[in-house]
């Protein structure tokens, strides 16, 4: 993995950053998950850090989408009560805060999150939200709103289950709907039906998609699932059509570079498409996905555009404005985030 200085990663902690594609339950340190483990009396597979990192976090052993997904094993052994899904929600905001992540959109799978425990779902919303209002009191010049996530493995009475859930808590900043798991398997097609249910809601649509699979599966998730966003899509590149389906319906892509090239969507670090993305603007927001599993923050992606892939700092602002842009959030809200950045 290339190494951005430590002068880097500081002079890029200053900036005012947004996350829009962070998942809540692949956001914790080694460290960290260790603490909260001990004090629940949740035991994992390792009773030190240094041990326990192999487990929760990608090593340079580990090349493949398979292995990524393996460490989400472990730690849903943390998902053991209401209390522990309120501590972790606490402890992810406030590590994206002292990262200077001024606005942060968090995604969460119920379905995930039940499945050792077997926590209900309401638990899990009201654990998340308790963590959410302490870090808002804590940290209230930063912003938070969430998006819920429909595993691709589940039925459609789960997804329709997962949207019922989103819209039943929506005044409580539940803003959109995202569609994530195995994308080999489980095309978006499969749960076109629910997204265009979503939609018609007006509930925000993000879905992951041109990860594992090519670009067509970017094309249905944008004209039949209605999404208004896309994880990652870094499979799109060079796909003219698609590249220009993408720029004239200005769909965001969520990219989310250290991610990407340790699931496998892209090869290698210097295949990666960001360059290419930015000559052809094609609209994108850079984001971690899942720092804690990748062993990152936004600071070290940002770092890394500037340091590996050359970009100029100017476009650091292009960044910025872009995910206000992409932002699910009203314009009036936008105005406010836009004024952050000086
Ligand atoms: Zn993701």
């Amino acid at each position: 993995m290339p190494k951005p200085s430590s002068e880097r990663l500081e002079e890029m902690k200053k900036i005012p950053k947004i996350d829009l594609h962070r998942h809540l339950e692949g956001s914790l340190l080694p460290e960290t998950i260790l603490h909260l483990a001990q004090k629940h009396h949740i035991s994992l597979p390792a009773d030190s850090t240094a041990e326990l990192r192999p487990f929760v976090q990608v090593t340079e052993q580990d090349q493949t989408l398979l292995d990524f997904i393996k460490k989400f094993d472990v730690l849903a052994l943390l998902f053991k009560n209401k209390k522990i899904i309120q501590e972790i929600t606490y402890q992810v905001i406030q590590e994206a805060f002292e990262d200077h992540v001024c606005y942060l959109e968090l995604r969460f799978a119920p379905t995930y999150m039940s499945g050792y425990w077997h926590l209900n779902y309401h638990d899990i919303m009201e654990g998340v939200l308790e963590g959410y209002e302490q870090a808002k009191k804590e940290f209230p010049k930063m912003m938070t709103r969430f998006i819920l996530i429909v595993n691709r493995e589940s039925t459609l009475k789960s997804a329709e289950e997962m949207l019922k859930l989103a819209l039943s808590y929506r005044n409580q900043d539940i803003v959109g709907i995202d569609l994530a798991g195995d994308e080999q398997n489980y095309p978006p097609e499969l749960f076109q039906e629910i997204f265009q249910e979503a939609a018609r809601s007006s509930l925000f649509i993000t879905i992951h998609a041109g990860e594992a699979r090519g670009a067509e599966a970017v094309q249905t998730a944008v004209e039949k699932c209605k999404a208004v966003r896309i994880g990652h899509g870094v499979r799109i590149a060079g796909n003219s059509k698609i590249e220009t389906l993408i720029r004239d319906k200005e769909v965001y892509l969520e990219v989310c570079p250290t991610s990407n090239v340790q699931t496998g969507a892209v090869q290698t670090w210097e295949e990666h498409p960001i360059r290419h993305f930015i000559a052809e603007k094609i609209p994108i927001t850079i984001n971690t996905d899942d720092p804690g599993v990748s062993g990152i923050t936004l600071s070290h992606e940002y770092a890394l555009l500037l340091d590996f892939y050359k970009i100029p700092k100017e476009t650091l602002s292009s960044f910025y404005h872009q995910a206000v842009n992409a932002a699910f959030l009203p314009q009036t809200e936008k105005e406010k985030l836009k004024k952050r950045f000086a």
